[in-house]
């Protein structure tokens, strides 16, 4: 009774076409029964609420023995995969294809499907898109033909960010729906457009994940009761904040299939809040998203609120959640090559479980983007959460096959304007002096570009350009001199959004929404590179040549003999240069000498090659400039003593110990990783000598305790049923933290002469544990300085801290808190007399204790803000940035700014190196 109700039902449902396929009748009962059901509401649609049969491909239940929604059921990466290469072994629908391996030897792919005549052509229609993703020298009449006849590509992309694990689940059924139904809404999307699947991003932090859920079943312990402590290799939920940098594997896979595609639209599958967010954003919208992606944004979202909500779903909205500000994102990537990027973000299935629906009232209340909101009450189950997604997905593919034609339209167009933008306004084109400081650095800004696909070129002949057009006044000061070799990042190319915004000064308005992530990014700042805006359109004129490579800056050694002085450029090469050259002894000048009629500043390398020429070696490899002599000159110095450096994380959170350890192993500068807990341990730093401990969140009394000590212990290692966890670190027992013999043993190690260097949160620790007495933070009374670039100034210019640092201030990445103050000497007559009354020697052993601020923030509130967001910047204003605190025989580096923020800050990245090597000659 029950079978033959449904499929009259599912005859009515899937239209005329249906009638001739039969439905596969047991997967169908059991979505039914994985579905939950209401008096009121519907938690399916007629798009998703049966499975059409095949006789040749394999369903998800055939192939992986669940139906995906199942209670306790998800899969693994190598079972997902599986999956999709049966699909496509099964179906001339459906072709696979790589996107590469993870950090950890995972395949990303990519399962394209179409009509068989749509698949046969394949090529074809990538070339047609490609055609019109370029439209530099398309004639009118093969622009209207490709409009006419491409196919609009549709990627669809799931579980970036790994505890959302309901995206590869739905993402198999659909791969299988859209390969085999013959109903009429299906075929239309077949014909209509290419869709691509990538059923995970993140494929190390799945196999973690479902590690992480049949562990805490088997552990009896509630949703969370096990914390995903790592996703991916380096990053967690910030896998999804190097859109700009793509710095990870992940965001490199996918910018290089997202250029080999060029698809018309980027879809990103998150969970979190209720029931389905479909993107737009508050705004501020980022400066360089083309009018025409954001009005696409709108139509497809409203399409989908519209279809949902028809067919009876609660809680399908739009626009109150996330800015669309910082173009950090996988879909921003789309966004900033004239394509559309867009998210989903479906309420969570817990893993793969149900529960009763009770929410905030502000996530229930009805508000003008929410005129169907969410409902408190019913059951909601991971079945839920994938009809929820895979039904939206369907009617956005839906509504871009109807409309292909406007949706190719409006891609060309998007190409054209920026193409069109680039020839009549300025910056025409950017230039990136070969010569310049830290050219290094700024190769790899070229390369950074180039790997975005903008087009780079290099000045084949010396030429001059106008500063300002039309200017009056001194005809030499309205120059601009480019040279031979020169990069140029000429604006009359298609992709040019990334390298405008990556340049760009960001203007976050005080009275915009609260900012969703960073407000300010400007790159060329925070890396400490020179680029120049160039505001004359002669230079499209100029000769140039076509980078065919990424750039490479080789350095090198002039004069004879073999101790080498190499001046510290202020960039991490030089810093790392230690690190690198072997079987030579390094020594570093404590102040300025002149040599030869060169003088060179304190800070500049002095070193004494090894017998197999290492150092040179170093030095050409690294881009930078040693100068050989016979004899070192007669210069105070000390040796650098390369420490053993412990990099330390938490069992809580590695999300921004990832990016530290990711900026180490990118320079190739050796550490070994521990956890907090294994400073319980006597002697347990005694083979180190300087220790990083990252930004963590949190008291200092969650520090200590880590998670309260009940119910079992939560291991995190390999076994039977945690094959994918334990790989970069592992424990017995994720709760206790470092426990008070943990904070002893930091004091003790500072004390017996290493060097503690701490950053962000993590500075509360030793402020909180009293190791540093003058060291205190404020907290913000209207400060608002969200992810941001400021100025900073040098206090302590002597500073081993600051050595090749040339300039007085420069720019870094800060972030709201810590507030940090040393406090001063007390200058007061009355304290004079008290001193004069000391032991002259007690007087300066209590001055010998007081902290020194290195940098601070700028003095001068109107030259605080580089770029982003400030509200308040009184509060700022003069306060320390880094601060160097004796201890005993060692010291504790306190770091207010983020030195290492997500592979962005290369400017900094030589203050916390400096640190390191110079961790035992940090007094003045
Ligand atoms: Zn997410």
């Amino acid at each position: 009774m029950f079978r033959r109700l449904l499929a009259c039902a599912l005859l009515l449902a899937a239209g005329p076409a249906a009638a001739q396929q039969s439905i596969d009748s047991a997967y169908t009962a059991t979505i039914r029964e994985l579905t939950p059901t209401d008096s009121v509401w519907k938690f399916s649609t007629d798009l998703v609420d049966y499975l059409p049969a095949s006789a040749t491909v394999p369903t998800p239940l055939a192939a992986l023995g669940y139906v995906p929604g199942t209670v306790g059921r998800l899969s693994h990466v190598g079972d997902i995969n599986r999956y999709f290469k049966a699909v496509a072994d099964a179906s001339p629908r459906a072709r696979l294809f790589s996107l590469g391996l993870s950090d950890e030897g995972r395949e990303m792919i990519l399962l394209a499907i179409a009509d068989e005549a749509t698949m046969g052509r394949l090529d074809e229609f990538r070339a047609m898109l490609g055609r019109l993703a370029d439209p530099r020298g398309l004639s009118a009449d093969e622009r209207a033909r490709l409009v006419r006849d491409a196919k609009p590509i549709y990627w669809l992309t799931g579980s970036i960010h790994s505890p959302e694990t309901g995206s590869p689940e739905m993402l198999m059924e659909l791969a299988y729906r859209l390969v085999v139904d013959e109903s009429e809404y299906v075929r239309a999307i077949r014909n209509g457009v290419i869709t691509l699947i990538t059923p995970v991003l993140e494929v190390d932090g799945r196999d973690r994940v479902v590690d992480v859920y049949n562990l805490t079943k088997s552990l009896k312990l509630p949703r969370g009761g096990v914390n995903l402590i790592y996703w991916g290799k380096y990053t967690a939920h910030d896998n999804n904040r190097d859109g700009m940098v793509l710095s990870q594997t992940l965001t490199q896979n996918y910018i290089r299939g997202f250029l080999e595609w060029k698809p018309v639209v980027g879809h990103d599958l998150h969970e979190s809040v209720p029931f389905l967010y479909t993107s737009t954003g508050t705004g501020p919208y980022n400066d360089e998203f083309d009018p025409i992606v954001i009005d696409e944004w709108h139509k497809l979202a409203y399409q989908e609120i519209n279809e949902l909500t028809r067919r009876g779903l609660p809680g399908v909205w739009t626009h109150g959640f996330y800015d669309g500000w910082a173009p950090n994102y996988v879909l921003a990537i789309a966004n900033l090559h004239n394509s559309i990027g867009r998210f989903y973000e479906t309420y969570t299935g817990s893993g793969a479980d149900c529960h009763t629906v009770n929410l905030r009232s502000s996530q229930t209340d009805r508000e003008w983007y929410r005129p169907n909101p969410p409902v408190n009450g019913v059951t909601w189950c991971l079945r839920s959460n994938i009809n929820f997604q895979q039904s939206g997905v369907l009617v956005a593919l839906r509504y871009v096959a109807d409309n292909r034609q406007t949706f190719l339209e409006n891609y060309a167009a998007k190409a054209e304007r920026m193409v069109q933008r680039g020839r009549t306004t300025a910056p025409f084109a950017y230039v990136i002096p070969r010569g310049q400081r830290r050219a290094a650095e700024a190769a790899d800004l070229v390369a950074l570009f180039r790997m975005q696909g903008s087009e780079v070129h290099v000045a084949s002949k010396d030429f001059t350009l106008t500063r300002k057009p039309g200017a009056k006044g001194d005809a030499a000061e309205n120059q601009i001199a480019v040279r031979e070799g020169d990069w140029i990042v000429r604006m009359d190319q298609p992709y040019t959004q990334t390298v405008r915004t990556l340049l760009a000064i960001q203007e976050y308005e005080p009275d915009d929404p609260r900012p969703y992530d960073d407000t300010g990014w400007t790159l060329d700042a925070l890396r400490h590179v020179e680029t120049i805006a160039i505001a004359d359109r002669a230079v499209l004129d100029q000769p140039m040549t076509l980078l065919a490579e990424d750039a490479v800056v080789s350095g090198a050694v002039s004069g004879r003999g073999s101790t080498f002085l190499v001046p510290h450029l202020g960039d991490w090469r030089s810093a790392a240069l230690p690190w690198k050259v072997g079987t030579a002894s390094v020594e570093v000048a404590d102040s300025a000498f002149t040599v030869a009629k060169r003088t060179y500043p304190a800070g500049t390398f002095v070193i004494s090659d090894g017998p197999d020429g290492s150092a040179r070696a170093a030095i050409e490899r690294l881009g930078l400039e040693g100068v050989a002599v016979r004899e070192p000159p007669d210069v105070p110095r000390h040796a650098i003593t390369l420490p053993r450096i412990a990099l330390m994380h938490t069992w809580r959170e590695t999300q921004n110990e990832g990016w530290v350890r990711y900026a180490l192993d990118r320079m190739e500068i050796p550490y070994a990783s521990i956890s907090d807990q294994e400073l319980r341990a006597p002697g347990a730093l005694d083979g180190f000598d300087v220790i990083v401990f990252p930004h963590v969140r949190g008291s200092v009394g969650s520090l200590l305790n880590g998670q309260p000590m009940v119910g079992p212990p939560i291991p995190w290692k390999r076994s039977d049923l945690t094959p994918h966890l334990g790989r970069i670190d592992e424990t017995d027992d994720m709760r206790p933290g470092m426990g008070l013999e943990g904070a002893a043993a930091l004091r003790g190690f500072v004390e017996r002469g290493g060097l503690l260097l701490v950053e962000g949160a993590s500075t509360q620790l030793p402020i909180d544990l009293g190791f540093t007495p003058t060291v205190s933070t404020t907290e913000a009374r209207s400060l608002r300085a969200q992810g941001g670039v400021f100025r900073v100034q040098a206090v302590e210019a002597g500073s081993p801290i600051l050595y090749g640092y040339e300039r007085n201030t420069f720019p870094v990445y800060f972030s709201q808190s810590p507030l940090l103050t040393v406090q001063e000497a007390d200058t007061s007559v009355s304290a004079r007399e008290r001193e004069a009354q000391m032991d002259p020697a007690m007087v300066s052993a209590i001055e010998a204790m007081r902290a020194r601020v290195v940098l601070q923030f700028h003095e001068r509130q109107d030259s605080l803000l580089v770029s982003g967001l400030l509200v308040g910047g009184n509060e700022l204003t003069k306060k320390a940035a880094v601060v160097n605190a004796p201890l005993g025989e060692g010291h504790v580096v306190y770091f207010a700014i983020r030195p290492f923020w997500r592979w962005e800050t290369q400017g900094s990245f030589a203050l916390a190196l400096n640190a390191i090597a110079n961790w035992n000659a940090l007094d003045p």
